[in-house]
């Protein structure tokens, strides 16, 4: 198996951090948290379906462990499962040898719809427990389970049945590698939907946030969507995926906002301004504390943010909209089981739904594509959009 994982133990974490300000180099090196390995597998949990991988992306949350982003104090640090992290979640692939009572056989193509850091009792057809028997899976309140051998950025993996998902005929492997960050967007979405005619701001312009677009557009026609993007190459992809507007990150937000909800900005202390008025909904799909701290301040009082992005570490920023102006913060985590007009449906049977009937559309998503043995460069590119232009960045095992 060649794979691509990291190896969070304290000494390699602190090694690590404490070398890579004088030595860069250190993160790619043989003392690093991020190992590229070619090694014979650990025996498999007995069940488990063998799976080769044709293809993973890299997601953000992959790079907040590949570049330490992260805190070993944070909730899900400190939660059990192995100091082994095997990198990515967004794969297809094809079964090569699966149990006769698995519902799968070898040359299925397969999807991977497992949280990352064991699953779920669902995915290991374990009695579920309460937020599995709610279809919060991505809550499920088990320790311990074991997480697939492999991830999507290993040419091969194993996993529990229930972490897999057919993939229609129809679906091509260019979709189906991102049906789990669409799945994440709609769950994102349907957290907090818009009313009819609301005013909503998508703070990021990256794959998620082209999801979250596209949602919304299906969710509230009439709604008046603006999106923020970082980089000028990035706006016009959020208006193919359904933004009215889009604005620049350095653009004076405040001004911006005012101007298009009727609110208006008051300038106090210092010359420091704040806003009376906003947006209705706003979601955050980077999720750092400059984003979160100003989307707070963007909303109208009582409106509502929603937190898409993951940051695994503390932030410091200004809560004070939360309280004073009442303003609702409601967070997002993977994917889960939905109540859709009056259907009980997973987020990933949405998201597969929409692709096929192309409403969720994926054209542009992915801008690189490179083997798997060319990972330095393709984190790189995932990293420095500036210069890459990168949306999402796959890497390919070949379907042999
Ligand atoms: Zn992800
Ligand atoms: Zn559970």
């Amino acid at each position: 198996m060649k794979t691509l994982y990291v190896e969070t133990t304290p000494a390699r974490f602190l090694a690590v951090q404490a070398l890579r300000g004088l030595w860069p180099g250190v993160l790619w090196s043989r003392l690093s948290t991020l190992q590229y390995r070619e090694m014979t597998p650990p025996a498999p949990p007995a069940g488990w379906v063998h799976v080769k991988n044709h293809q993973g992306g890299i997601c953000g949350s992959d790079l907040h462990l590949i570049f330490l982003d992260a805190d070993l104090g944070v909730h899900p640090a400190l939660l059990p499962g192995s100091t082994r992290k095997y990198l990515g979640h967004e794969l297809v692939g094809h079964v090569l040898e699966a149990p006769p009572d698995s519902g799968f056989k070898p040359g299925d193509r397969v999807i991977r719809q497992m949280r990352t850091g064991g699953g779920s009792c669902l995915a290991h057809g374990l009695e579920p427990c309460g937020p599995c028997r709610a279809g919060h899976y991505h809550q499920c309140e088990r320790t311990g389970l074991p997480d697939s051998i492999g991830g999507g950025l290993s040419d091969e993996l194993y996993l529990p049945a229930g972490g897999l998902m057919a993939v229609p005929g129809d679906l091509a492997d260019a979709q189906a590698v991102l049906v789990e960050p669409a799945a994440c967007a709609i769950h994102g979405v349907l957290r907090a939907p818009p009313g009819p005619g609301e005013t909503v701001l998508v703070y990021g312009a990256g794959t998620i946030a082209y999801f979250v677009l596209q949602v919304l557009r299906i969710v509230c026609p009439d709604c008046r969507i603006t999106a923020i993007a970082e980089f000028p190459f990035q706006e016009d992809m959020a208006r193919r995926c359904g933004a009215d507007e889009v604005w620049l990150a350095h653009d004076d937000l405040l001004a911006r906002t005012a101007e298009r909800t009727g609110g208006r900005v008051v300038t106090g202390r210092a010359n420091r301004r704040t806003l009376l008025g906003g947006f209705d909904r706003i979601y955050d799909c980077v999720g750092v504390a400059a984003t979160l701290g100003l989307s707070l301040r963007l909303a109208r009082a009582r409106g509502t943010v929603i937190l898409i992005g993951v940051a695994l570490k503390p932030l410091t920023l200004d809560l004070t909209p939360v309280w004073y102006n009442e303003v609702n913060l409601v967070g997002s985590v993977s994917f889960a089981v939905e109540e859709w007009r009056g259907e009980r449906i997973r987020d990933y049977d949405i998201a597969i739904r929409w692709m096929r009937e192309g409403r969720l559309k994926t054209e542009g998503f992915v801008t690189h594509r490179l083997p798997l043995e060319r990972y330095r460069e393709a984190i790189l590119a995932a990293v420095r959009k500036a210069s890459s232009r990168s949306v999402k960045v796959v890497l390919e095992m070949g379907k042999g």
